[in-house]
């Protein structure tokens, strides 16, 4: 079965990927089915939810493609931000160009919102919805994702992508950013999500 993972973002699609692939489904990127970027789609994620985002995401790449199609919209909520960055997690402060300049200029906006904070004030969860549509038209299925743990007052390992050097995992006892991919994808807000959309996907026709 061919599932078409609606996303650009290069942190996302190994993890998709390693999910996925498994359990029997051929994964495919908007590009590698001839979707190039297009300035339209950053209309795509200006909705207030992971689940709006997601699911417009989902049908703008489901009726492009024909395709079984997935999107996922996940960000950090850090509780006492009141929840940001939340959806506006990849462009929060709002600097552009490569990713590890934009992860780069994201991160030091955490810190410096934090610092000084105690680790009461420091605790945050990812979250992940992922929006299935089996056909342009089918009724959009859900899953989510979270996972649970606090921000470091520096970063600590170099894997992962996004904020993970920040993210210490209650469940793991280390970030995301020193953990192997195989132990973040056990807790990851994506991979909960993923697992659920995989147990469902072989009645995906
Ligand atoms: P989206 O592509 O609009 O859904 O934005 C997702 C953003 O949330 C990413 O660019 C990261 O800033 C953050 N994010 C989501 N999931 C992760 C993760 O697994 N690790 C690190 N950052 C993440």
């Amino acid at each position: 079965m061919k599932l078409l993972a609606a996303t650009r973002s290069a942190g996302k699609r190994p993890e998709i990927r390693r999910m996925l692939e498994p359990a029997g489904t051929e994964v495919v990127f908007p590009e590698e089915i001839g979707l190039w970027e297009t300035p339209a789609e950053d209309a795509l994620e200006l909705g207030e939810t992971f689940e709006a985002n997601a699911r417009r995401k989902a049908e703008y790449f489901a009726r492009l493609s024909g395709l079984p199609t997935l999107a996922d919209d996940s960000g950090l909520e850090v509780f006492s931000l009141g929840g940001a960055p939340g959806v506006r997690s990849r462009r929060w402060a709002g600097a552009t160009g490569p990713r590890e300049v934009v992860d780069a200029a994201n991160n030091a906006e955490l810190l410096r919102r934090l610092y000084g904070a105690p680790e009461a004030r420091r605790r945050a969860r990812y979250r992940c919805v992922l929006v299935l549509l089996r056909t342009p038209d089918a009724v959009p299925e859900r899953f989510e994702g979270v996972c649970g743990g606090r921000i470091l007052e520096e970063p600590r390992g170099t894997g992962g992508f996004g904020y993970d050097p920040l993210f210490f995992s209650d469940e793991l006892d280390r970030t995301f950013g020193e953990a192997t991919a195989e132990e973040k994808d056990a807790v990851s807000h994506r991979g909960r999500a993923l697992r659920a959309l995989a147990a469902a996907l072989p009645a995906v026709r």
